[in-house]
């Protein structure tokens, strides 16, 4: 049920109940009506997606004089934005198996190349994310950090595959003529005393360390939309859910829940996890992207890890979370759901529930207890300490795993940026930024990765991947496929009221 008006109430995150104030966009223009006139671009979504398009649409000299429109369903960094796991943290060597696995094996299909080249992408994305909220004065508002993250193994096979994947990604970025002879970010330590002692986990064998960043993902979002709105270029509508996209000549009419139709002459969908109620069923683009739950919680650690003893990276961890300290607000941990399923702790039914309104109790459960199980020398938690906190968000995966960006094919001045795979903070940011170059010049800048691009060819290979959500029906067979189905076909074709006709 990820279409609008929802029929619920979605849980509210740290992000979420930790911005509030008179500074924030909650209800901003809820009540005013919307422009009559044919708007230049519309953007639908008011997550990281839709907040940094139009923050790029009206930066000097990209799109001057023309208007921005911004609709949410609800108010902004309501979906996955403002739920995440704060992490904005490139994806490292570690990720190299999989990214470079054929399609129909359950991977992303990438040429060893193309994978080096996204993992220098989302490393330029967390210099992107630095380099803005210096330039903003934003640093201190957003509770950016920008540091190292540790990964860390815990058995003796991961460890060894890690060792593996190093020495291919060193190898790999030897014969690339961008990357040879330039310093690794990343190193690898396979010393299990070393490994216990710099991480802290208490059963750590081996960890690589490199660049890595987190922020307040509400804030952010938040600031990103009011610097586009300060502008006078852009606006913001909130409660404004699209229930239809029609085309009539060259302008699109969205026709908007309760609040009548606004026209445009671009309109570019930021929706994620909302978008396939966007398009007719058995669409490419419906059918390329899959809607999913993921939690996460925060903690406040005990006095033994505050102060000097405060973390000092962030973390994935084997058979555990990814996990960062925030600066002043304790830990935020979420767990991926294929080590949630693995562990138990949560089912595939569970995994794809279309809503965030609930938190299934083993995961809540075991969020609750990870830090104090793992942590060494965690102590004992005084009322008020350990989880505060635990909610849920919508997430989109594709079937490479890879977003969706450009030109949508067929729907001239159609556009969209979605289906991030659980990993938007450490896209979303250049993502957009090229997408608004690509709008105004007609220009697909080289940076942006081309595997990125939305093109008919990609939806065909895509035929190819293992139905429905890859890793999942890697390990589950057929029953994630014929459940999400079902899900589907459950809610009711008819009741699929929002459609890009
Ligand atoms: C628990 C959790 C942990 C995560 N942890 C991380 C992490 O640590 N690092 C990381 O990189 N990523 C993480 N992610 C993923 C990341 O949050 C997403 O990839 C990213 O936020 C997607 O941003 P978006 O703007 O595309 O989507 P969203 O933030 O979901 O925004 C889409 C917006 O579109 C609006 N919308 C949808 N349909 C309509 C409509 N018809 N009309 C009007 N508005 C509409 C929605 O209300 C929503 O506000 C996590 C996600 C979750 C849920």
């Amino acid at each position: 049920m990820s279409k609008f008006p929802q029929p619920f109430l979605s849980t509210v995150s740290h992000w979420q109940a930790t911005n509030r104030g008179v500074e924030t966009l909650y209800n901003y223009n809820r009540d005013e009506p919307l422009p009559s006139d044919v708007v230049d671009y519309v953007i639908v979504g008011a997550g990281m997606a839709g907040a940094t398009m139009a923050y790029h649409l009206t930066r000097p000299g990209v799109a001057d004089g023309r208007k921005v429109v911004v609709l949410e369903a609800k108010d902004v960094a309501s979906g996955a934005s403002g739920r995440n796991g704060g992490h904005c943290a490139p994806f490292s060597f570690g990720t190299l198996s999989f990214l470079t696995k054929p399609l129909e094996e359950g991977g992303a299909g990438l040429s060893m190349e193309e994978a080096i080249e996204l993992l220098d992408f989302e490393k330029r994305v967390l210099e992107y994310v630095d380099h803005v909220v210096e330039k903003e004065g934003w640093k201190d508002k957003v509770d950016f950090w920008k540091g190292e993250k540790v990964e860390v193994r815990i058995s003796e096979a991961r460890k060894a595959e890690m060792e593996d994947d190093y020495g291919r990604w060193v190898a790999a970025r030897e014969d690339h003529p961008r990357f040879k002879g330039t310093e690794p970010e990343w190193t690898w330590c396979g010393d299990e005393v070393e490994a216990k002692r710099r991480t802290r986990i208490s059963n750590a064998l081996g960890f690589s360390k490199g660049p890595a960043g987190s922020v307040h993902p509400h804030k952010l979002t938040t600031h990103f939309l009011k610097a586009a709105i300060a502008t006078g270029q852009a606006d913001l509508f909130s409660w404004a859910p699209v229930q239809s996209v029609t085309q009539s000549g060259d302008e699109w009419t969205l026709e908007v829940h309760n609040r009548g139709v606004i026209r445009a002459k671009k309109v570019i969908f930021c929706t994620n996890a909302h978008t396939p109620h966007l398009f007719e069923e058995g669409n490419p683009i419906a059918d390329y992207l899959t809607p999913f739950q993921a939690q996460a919680a925060n903690v406040t650690p005990p006095t033994t890890y505050a102060g000097a003893d405060y973390g000092i990276h962030s973390y994935t961890i084997e058979d555990g979370p990814y996990l960062i300290f925030t600066p002043h607000s304790g830990i935020v941990l979420g767990l991926h759901h294929v080590s949630a399923i693995e562990m138990g702790v949560m089912t595939h039914k569970e995994v794809f529930v279309e809503d965030d309104a609930h938190v299934a109790p083993g995961i809540k459960r075991w969020l609750e207890e990870y830090c104090k199980n793992n942590f060494a020398d965690w102590g004992v938690e005084a009322p008020g300490e350990g989880v505060n906190r635990v909610w849920s968000g919508m997430l989109c995966a594709t079937k490479d795993t890879l977003p969706l960006v450009g030109p949508i094919p067929g729907k001239e001045g159609l556009y969209i940026a979605a289906g991030y795979h659980g990993h938007g903070m450490a896209r979303i940011p250049l993502v957009t930024r090229y997408l608004a170059e690509l709008l105004t010049t007609g220009t697909w800048n080289p940076l942006l990765p081309r595997t990125f691009k939305v093109t008919p060819e990609r939806f065909e290979r895509g035929r190819t991947a293992p139905p429905m959500y890859t890793e999942i029906e890697k390990m589950g067979g057929g029953l994630a496929g014929s459940l999400l189905k079902s899900l589907r076909l459950g809610s009711g074709v008819d009741q699929v009221a929002s459609v890009v006709r």
